[in-house]
């Protein structure tokens, strides 16, 4: 694993960092060079916390989940937000998700765990995951979660068998992979019909197989589900997708006489990670998805089901920032300049994995034009560990706070501990205060599970 050649044309764009429009949290200001985030200085939070750091402006967070909400219910009465875990979570993410009157997706029994720690009601936690273990079933049911996403047949009897073990009948979905392709990295692509995910539409064998849900005891069939991808930009994709999800509804009602009563059409919504993008807003995703909807249900003649989304990306990743310290410089003439920092694919595995792009600053420069092209490099022993790749910056000195935008989605639930290194800190910041809400790790906690 390498990097991509260094775009040596590139020019910086010489923005400051208030001129960085769609990837700054709601709170983000400069002041006196400095930048803040929920009215507290990134750079002594740096200096108090340390770095590497997560940071999340809890304002940003809540306005998000309260945006998802309401326009929902504005355009769609019988709809409910649930929140994907898998994008971020701890356990003050969960008891923010249950104030704000969400439901919760998980994909494991972690982070089952992480939810029912805080109180978390289960009967809105909907369990996801395409190969969820024996215990981990076990887990939920016993638990009393509110919906099990079933992803295949083979499931469908270990569902059965354990909520009959429990005494209990289960509400499950059906996972359904529309065969709709999405406009996202093909990492991120869920919905086509070479994927790993769900019930195939290919040979009619998801209708087939609701044949089987309805013959099996123990379990009720609530709903039918389908997820196409994640970072989508063309909201086209969610309109297909919707059509294809209540023509099947339909034809379920119409051959099996049975309603379907609830239909969770998934996540994806893009957002920002270059200041130059512009993704489509919550309330337009809202307006668009719930208007698809009801088409479908008027043109199919069949009534409106309860409408479930699940977001994750587009409601956590524009609130977090990460920080860091610049450690080394280092540059090579006519290839590349390295500014290397205290962290790197350990906290953030986004650029390694898919190139992922993030808008950088330096929190202490704040106010100054970004006049450089770097590649900011991690720590770690690969050469394909980097955080920025070709990004502008502020000119950087050695011991300058940098901040990376929109980290908070998938870099610290990906997080790991190569090369040793214990996982930063999560910190929420609000109204000119901060809370650590997970603590960084120590090297005893490193050692805690070694024999
Ligand atoms: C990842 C995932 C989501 C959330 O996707 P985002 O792109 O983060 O909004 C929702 N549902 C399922 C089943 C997922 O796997």
């Amino acid at each position: 694993m390498s990097l991509p050649a260094s775009d040596l044309s590139k020019k910086a764009d010489g923005r400051t960092t208030m001129e960085l429009g769609a990837v700054l949290p709601e709170t983000a200001e400069v002041r006196d060079d400095h930048l803040f985030i929920g009215g507290v200085d990134m750079v002594e939070l740096a200096r108090t916390e340390g770095t590497a750091l997560y940071v999340i402006d809890e304002a940003d967070l809540r306005h998000r989940m309260e945006r998802y909400r309401d326009s929902f219910r504005a355009n769609y009465e019988n709809s409910d937000v649930i929140y994907a875990s898998k994008a971020f979570l701890n356990k003050e993410c969960a008891r923010i998700v249950a104030q704000e009157g969400l439901c919760l997706d998980v994909s494991g029994g972690g982070e089952l765990a992480c939810a029912l720690s805080t109180g978390f009601p289960a009967s809105r936690v909907f369990m996801h995951g395409n190969n969820k273990t024996p215990k981990e079933l076990d887990e939920a049911i016993s638990a009393g979660v509110g919906r099990i996403v079933l992803d295949t047949r083979i499931e469908l009897g270990r569902v059965s068998e354990i909520a009959g073990r429990h005494g209990v009948v289960q509400d499950v979905f059906m996972r359904i992979t529309p065969g709709v392709e999405a406009d996202t990295h093909e990492y991120i692509r869920t919905g086509c019909e070479d994927s790993k995910f769900g019930f195939t539409m290919r040979e009619d064998f998801a209708f087939k197989c609701v044949q089987d849900v309805l013959n099996t005891p123990n379990v009720h069939l609530k709903g039918l589900h389908c997820h196409i991808g994640s970072q989508i930009f063309s909201l086209e994709s969610f309109r297909e997708a919707a059509n294809v999800m209540v023509e099947l509804m339909a034809r379920i009602e119409r051959e099996y006489g049975i309603q379907i009563e609830e239909l969770d059409l998934g996540g994806g919504l893009g957002i920002a990670y270059q200041a130059e993008d512009n993704p489509t807003s919550i309330e337009e995703f809202a307006r668009l998805t719930t208007s698809a909807v009801k088409d479908a249900c008027t043109e199919h003649n069949v009534p409106l089901p309860r409408l479930l989304v699940e977001p994750g990306r587009s409601m956590v990743a524009p609130a977090g920032v990460t920080l860091y310290t610049v450690g080394i410089l280092k540059t090579l003439p006519n290839i590349r300049k390295f500014v290397a920092v205290d962290g790197g694919m350990s906290d953030n595995i986004r650029t390694a994995l898919y190139h992922a792009s993030y808008e950088p600053v330096i929190a202490n420069k704040a106010g100054q034009p970004r006049t450089e092209i770097v590649t900011i490099a991690g720590k770690h022993c690969e050469s394909g560990d980097a955080v920025v790749l070709d990004g502008s910056i502020q000119h950087p000195d050695l011991g300058d706070i940098v901040c990376v935008f929109s980290t908070g989605a998938y870099c610290y639930t990906m997080a790991s501990n190569y090369n040793g290194q214990p996982r930063p800190a999560v910190v929420f910041v609000k109204d000119g205060t901060y809370r650590v809400t997970t603590r960084r790790e120590t090297y005893e906690d490193l050692l805690s599970r070694d024999v």
